[in-house]
C-alpha cells in the first residue's frame, strides 16, 4: 500500500463527521446502545465496535488501521507507551515454566521486566549477544516460547539477521517479538521478513514533537485480538483519543521528517567520523559498521541517531564538550524536531566512570529538523576543544 494513502486517506471516513479534514477527538469514555440486544452484542465481543475507551475508541481506530497498514500487519493495538506495548506484547505470550531468549542489550524497560518482573511469576530469560544466529540456537531450552529482538537498538546499533531469526524461531514454534523503534516500518519491515510481531515506541518518530507518549504493537488478526481481550484491556494501558489525535497529526509528516533526518544524518556522520577528536564512531550504514551488509539486506535506511566514541579518557573533558554544545538539548529520548546528546556517562555513578572502557566514552548524537550546516557548526567547535 502506498504509504502516501495510509498517511492521508486509510482508515478516515470524514462523511461521517463532517467532512471535517482533521479527525475528531472522539473525547468520550463510552459509548451509549439502543436496546439490550446491541448492548448484549458488544458486552460477549468487545473488539467488534464502541463499548468502553479502555477498549475500542473511534479515533484510535483511524491510527490502528494506519499504524498496521504501515506495518504490512493485519491489525494494531496502541498504547500510553512504548514500555506498556513491551510489557502486554511478552506478557500476552508466556507463562509460569517459560523462557524467553532475549537479545543482551534491549531497551532498559524490557531488560528489567526480563530480570526483575518476570522471575516472579517463573519465567526466565536467557540473554545472548543476537549477532549470531548461532547464539539463539544455542540459547534454546525445551520451554523456549519468546525470543525478543531489537535490531538495531538505540545505542550501538547491533542487530540481529531478522529472516534467520525467524525461519528458525518458526521452526521451533517459538513466537518472534522485535522492538523497531529505531527504523519504524519506513526504515525496515520486520513482519514480512517473518517475524510474528513488531513494537515500537511511538513517543519517538511517530509523534515526533516531543509532546506525546505512545507505543504500537502490530501483528496478525489473531494475536492482536486475543492481546486486546486479555493483557490490553486488563492492564488498562491504551491511549487516550487526544494522543491517538496527536499520533495522527504526527503521521501526516512523518515521511518527510525522517527523509530530512536522514540526509542530516549522512551529511555528518562521515565528517564525525573524519575529526581527530573522536576514536570511532557507531551507526549501521557506514560501510566499516560490522554489520553494514546485513543493515543494507534488511533496512531501508538509518536515520538519526549516530553514537561517537571519544578519544579523551577525562570525563572532564567529556563532560565540558558536551555541557559546551550550543545546539544540541542533553536530553533521553530522540525522534523529535529538535537535536538531542546522550553521554553514556551521565549513567555511570561519578566514581565508577572509567575511562578505559569505551563506552563510558560514548555520546549518543540525535539529529533533529535543523540545518545540518547549523548542527555541525555546532559540533565541530565543541569537539575542536579536545584537539
Ligand atoms: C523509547 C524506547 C522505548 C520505550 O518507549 P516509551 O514510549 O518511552 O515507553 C522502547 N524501545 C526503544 C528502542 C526506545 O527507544
Amino acid at each position: 500500500m502506498d504509504v502516501s494513502f495510509i498517511m492521508n486517506e486509510l482508515g478516515e471516513e470524514r462523511e461521517l463527521y463532517f467532512n471535517s479534514i482533521a479527525p475528531p477527538i472522539m473525547q468520550s469514555s463510552n459509548f451509549s446502545f439502543k436496546t439490550v440486544g446491541a448492548m448484549r452484542e458488544l458486552l460477549m465481543d468487545e473488539y467488534s465496535g464502541y463499548l468502553y475507551s479502555r477498549g475500542k475508541n473511534p479515533t484510535v481506530d483511524i491510527l490502528r488501521t494506519k499504524l498496521a497498514a504501515l506495518d504490512g500487519a493485519e491489525d494494531a493495538l496502541v498504547f500510553s507507551s512504548g514500555a506498556a506495548a513491551i510489557f502486554a506484547a511478552v506478557l500476552s505470550q508466556v507463562k509460569k515454566g517459560d523462557h524467553i531468549i532475549s537479545v543482551r542489550d534491549p531497551y532498559s524497560w524490557a531488560r528489567k521486566m526480563f530480570e526483575v518482573i518476570l522471575p516472579r511469576f517463573g519465567v526466565t530469560t536467557t540473554f545472548i549477544d543476537g549477532t549470531q544466529i548461532e547464539n539463539f540456537i544455542e540459547a534454546r531450552q525445551a520451554n523456549t516460547t519468546l525470543v525478543y529482538l531489537e535490531s538495531p537498538n538505540s545505542f550501538t546499533y547491533e542487530l540481529q539477521d531478522l529472516r534467520a531469526v525467524a525461519h528458525w524461531a518458526k521452526q521451533h514454534g517459538i513466537v518472534s517479538i522485535i522492538d523497531n523503534s529505531f527504523c519504524t516500518p519506513l526504515n525496515q519491515q520486520p513482519i514480512a521478513m517473518g517475524i510474528d510481531m513488531a513494537l515500537q515506541s511511538a513517543t519517538k518518530y511517530i509523534g515526533g514533537h516531543s509532546d506525546v507518549m505512545a507505543g504500537v504493537l502490530t501483528g496478525s488478526a489473531e494475536k492482536m485480538k486475543q492481546i486486546f481481550n486479555s493483557e490490553y484491556l486488563n492492564i488498562g494501558s491504551g491511549i487516550s483519543p487526544m494522543n491517538a489525535w496527536l499520533l495522527l497529526r504526527g503521521l501526516r509528516t512523518m515521511e518527510i521528517r525522517l527523509q530530512r533526518v536522514s540526509a542530516t544524518t549522512h551529511e555528518i556522520w562521515p565528517k564525525l567520523k573524519a575529526h581527530p577528536a573522536i576514536e570511532a564512531i557507531h551507526f549501521p550504514f557506514d560501510p566499516g559498521f560490522p554489520q553494514y551488509e546485513l543493515a543494507k539486506a534488511q533496512m531501508k535506511d538509518a536515520c538519526g541517531l549516530v553514537t561517537i566514541q571519544l578519544k579523551t579518557q577525562s570525563r572532564e573533558q567529556i563532560e565540558q564538550c558536551c555541557n559546551q554544545l550550543k545546539h544540541f538539548l542533553m536530553a533521553v529520548s530522540w525522534g523529535g524536531y529538535e537535536s538531542l546528546i546522550f553521554p553514556a556517562c551521565a549513567s555511570v555513578p561519578e566514581n565508577e566512570f572509567d575511562g578505559t572502557n569505551p563506552r563510558h566514552r560514548m555520546i549518543r548524537v540525535y539529529f533533529g529538523l535543523e540545518d545540518a550546516g547549523y548542527l555541525w557548526n555546532d559540533l565541530q567547535q565543541a569537539l575542536d576543544q579536545l584537539v
